[in-house]
């Protein structure tokens, strides 16, 4: 045995990472399905450390020093269970293995209780930052036992991206599905944060009539504000990017389809399940799917529907100023977003038995994860001192920010719908915020419908218990069902 982890799938995300561990001095055995991946690694990246090339599981396993460490890297789904099942028939007890794929944590959860009965650590760990990042230093979410951390601890401290202030993008986030819950949310955060951008260039774009230029100009300036972020940053990349082919610029002639592959819809059917709106996340997935409605979408423009032509009439304001209150619309919206993904984690963790230190978790997504951005250090502060513990809008410095932004974040959410601009996501975090707001809310009305079609009862203001209308009844007396 030579080696002191292993990394299984050598496709993007396992090549960069067996890349990394090797480059932080860590000796790796690796090992693909199809002998080729690993050969090509070998070949090309060999010499940037010490990697150890197997052709079989067992081999694999053989070159791995006891308690072995396995990093699997595949497929989420069928691919991980029959890989799983390969390295338990020749692992120990007291192995750990890694599952660094998106799987949704339902699975993780079956999969730590079926190899812990072995004797093995099974840990599910979310990783992100995509290729580059597992190459230069992702952000990681691993989720299993405290023994097993206390082991990968040093190795996956070395190859984490760092922090600003040093500190490691990786963190024991809780037991078996907590890390990959986490990293599901995170995907769903970003789906909002993405949709969010889309909408305010689609604003500037039809509505003020700017060209992609322009408005890669307003992100890049947006991104030395409270929305310096990687994907401002890598909006103004992409807007500011020309077609290779023909000259005009990138967007203009990428096909308005935009494609997931499901982690988004887990945080909402997710969302649902535990009874948390996230409202926010939901639209921005819903957005993506409508975009990718390829007949609803042709038969709209063959039989085009009236209405205005998304065109905004500025008047006496300026287009700066406009503007500067989408800016604030993103803000808001984003604060939104984030407070909700957070509520869906906070509920996870009671309804799953996590203990998750979310001031730490906000921590870890300030490098190396595609929603790395500056205010997470103020996310993470919000937790810190409690302030956060019911939502993120209570902490001070969201609530300030929120009601700083909020009377543009409405002028935003009107302009757009009336002169025809969709705006989901926009849109459904103001009715979120106003939601919360309310002091009553219709559901009482909605209580009283359900009493009369289904005597579903409802309960008084005024007293306990739970009461009915015999709405049939030619008195329709009011009845007390239960105390
Ligand atoms: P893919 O998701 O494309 O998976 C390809 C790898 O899975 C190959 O190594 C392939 O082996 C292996 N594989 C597929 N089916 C089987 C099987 N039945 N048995 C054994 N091995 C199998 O690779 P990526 O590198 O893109 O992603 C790996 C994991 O990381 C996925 O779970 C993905 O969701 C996750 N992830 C990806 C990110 C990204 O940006 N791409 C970001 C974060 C996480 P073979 O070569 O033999 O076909």
């Amino acid at each position: 045995a030579e080696a002191n982890v292993g990394v299984v799938g050598l496709a993007a995300m396992g090549a960069s990472l067996a890349r990394n561990l090797a480059r932080h001095g860590n000796r790796v055995a690796v090992y693909n399905r199809h002998y080729a991946r690993t050969e090509h690694l070998i070949d090309n990246y060999g010499d940037e450390g010490q990697f150890y090339p197997a052709k079989t599981v067992k081999e694999f396993v053989d070159l791995l020093e006891k308690p072995r460490t396995a990093i699997i890297m595949v497929k989420a789904g069928v691919a991980t269970d029959a890989v799983i099942d390969e390295l338990a028939e020749y692992m120990e007890p007291g192995d750990i293995i890694v599952d660094g794929g998106n799987s949704y944590f339902k699975d993780t959860i079956r999969r730590e209780k079926e190899l812990r009965a072995k004797g093995l650590h099974f840990v599910g760990m979310g990783v992100s930052g995509g290729e580059e990042g597992a190459l230069l230093g992702p952000s990681m979410m691993p989720g299993g036992s405290d023994a097993s951390w206390e082991r990968l601890k040093p190795i996956l401290e070395s190859i984490a991206a760092k922090a600003d202030d040093g500190e490691p993008c990786v963190m024991h986030v809780g037991e078996n599905g907590a890390g990959h819950f986490v990293k599901m949310v995170h995907n769903g955060i970003e789906y909002a944060d993405m949709q969010l951008i889309a909408e305010s260039y689609d604003i500037m774009r039809r509505g003020l009539g700017m060209t992609p230029d322009e408005i890669g100009d307003v992100f890049e300036a947006w991104n030395g504000t409270d929305l310096d972020s990687y994907l401002i940053e890598i909006t103004a990349e992409v807007l500011h990017k020309k077609d290779p082919q023909t000259g005009k610029p990138l967007v203009d002639v990428i096909y308005d389809h935009a494609g997931m592959k499901g982690t988004g819809t887990w945080t909402v059917q997710t969302a649902l399940e535990l009874g948390v709106p996230v409202t926010g996340i939901a639209e921005a997935v819903f957005a993506r799917g409508l975009s990718d409605q390829t007949a609803l979408r042709e038969k709209a423009q063959a039989d085009p529907f009236r209405g205005p032509d998304g065109h905004i009439e500025l008047g006496v304001e300026t287009r700066e100023a406009f503007i500067e209150r989408v800016r604030q619309a993103l803000y808001a919206s984003k604060i939104v977003a984030y407070a909700q993904g957070f509520n869906e984690i906070s509920r996870a963790a009671e309804t799953y038995g996590w203990d998750i230190d979310m001031a730490h978790l906000a921590r870890i997504w300030r490098a190396g994860c595609i929603i790395r951005a500056k205010f997470l250090d103020r996310i993470s502060e919000a937790f810190e001192d409690g302030a956060a513990d019911v939502s993120l809008l209570f902490a001070p410095y969201f609530k300030q920010g929120i009601e700083a932004s909020e009377s543009d974040w409405r002028h935003v959410v009107a302009t757009a719908a009336e002169v025809g601009l969709p705006a989901p996501v926009f849109s459904s975090s103001l009715a979120y915020f106003d939601g919360l707001r309310a002091k009553r809310l219709p559901a009482a009305l909605i209580q009283g419908q359900r009493d009369l079609f289904g005597a579903h009862t409802y309960q008084r203001v005024d007293q306990p218990g739970a009461w009915h209308i015999l709405w049939a009844e030619p008195d329709q007396k009011e009845v007390k069902m239960a105390d």
